[in-house]
């Protein structure tokens, strides 16, 4: 839609484009900026043009730039030591209208936005991914993506901060994968997704999202069994009430969605 209130626009192309003026907003995909009639905002400066690669492949891991769609990333080709890349996938398949935006927006976009249904939060939270925050004053912090979302759409950058990148380590690409999600319409937004991810050790992460306002990750030595994974699912503490479902369906629902996650991680680690 139009932004009315919208009069100036600026292209990024260094790190001091990057300070923002009262009023003004970063732009990546654009998809939620110009979805909503956003009234307060009076400039956008686009991020899509800083000389930033997609992706970056090290001995560390993934690097996945600010600037990557998630169609760029679904066409990464599948990597015989990065298994857990199939998750990236399911996580787009669980946005809403999942394939009319996946050209356009960007994934870290989907982080900095923060929806409880955020699907590549969901990933980037399983396959413990990091943020780099570039801060206003020129400094440089590290977080989890896991601490990014705060809310149902609250974030905890600071105006001003912009994600660079997210880093996925090796390790965590070297695990399997699974995910099992909740709508109340077949293509409606999720009401509650359940990620998962095993490594060759045994240790395995839980995710709840979609019905918590902010990331829930639980961890165990070895793959739980069903029970103990739906009950630390339901141990999440912000499962909320919303137009696509009730705190306790969600609740509900979470233990039900892990115990599946668990069964099939089970699968594949006797495969
Ligand atoms: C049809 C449709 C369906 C959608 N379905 C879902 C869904 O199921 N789940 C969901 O979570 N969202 C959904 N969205 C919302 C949105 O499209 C996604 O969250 C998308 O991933 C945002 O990415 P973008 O690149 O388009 O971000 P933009 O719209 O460009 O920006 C989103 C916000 O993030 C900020 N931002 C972007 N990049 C950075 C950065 N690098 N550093 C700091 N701030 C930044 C922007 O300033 C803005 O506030 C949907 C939107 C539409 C139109």
């Amino acid at each position: 839609m139009d932004l009315t209130s919208v009069a100036s626009y600026r292209r990024a192309s260094s790190r001091d484009d990057l300070a923002l003026a009262p009023g003004e907003t970063y732009l990546a995909g654009g998809t939620w900026v110009f979805s909503e009639p956003n009234r307060d905002l009076t400039g956008l400066v686009d991020i899509m043009t800083m000389p930033w690669e997609p992706i970056e492949w090290s001995d560390a891991g993934l690097r996945i730039g600010a600037t990557c769609t998630i169609a760029r990333l679904l066409n990464e080709p599948a990597r015989a030591d990065a298994p857990a890349m199939a998750l990236f996938a399911e996580a787009a398949n669980a946005l809403l209208a999942s394939f009319k935006i996946w050209n356009e927006a960007t994934v870290v976009g989907n982080i900095c936005r923060a929806y409880a249904a955020g699907a590549m939060t969901a990933a980037l939270v399983t396959l413990d991914a990091t943020a780099e925050i570039w801060e206003p004053d020129g400094g440089v912090r590290t977080v989890p993506v896991a601490q990014i979302p705060v809310g149902n759409g609250l974030s905890s950058l600071a105006t001003g901060e912009v994600v660079r990148a997210v880093d996925i380590p090796a390790a965590a690409l070297a695990g399997r994968t699974a995910l099992h999600k909740v709508a109340l319409a077949e293509l409606g937004r999720s009401g509650a997704v359940v990620t998962g991810r095993i490594d060759a050790s045994g240790t395995t992460t839980l995710v709840v999202t979609a019905a918590t306002y902010a990331p829930h990750v639980a961890r165990f030595d070895a793959l739980p069994s069903t029970a103990d994974a739906a009950s630390a699912a339901r141990q999440a503490t912000t499962f909320y009430t919303d137009a696509l479902g009730s705190a306790d369906w969600r609740h509900h629902l979470a233990g039900v969605l892990a115990e599946r996650v668990v069964a099939d991680l089970a699968e594949t680690e006797a495969s």
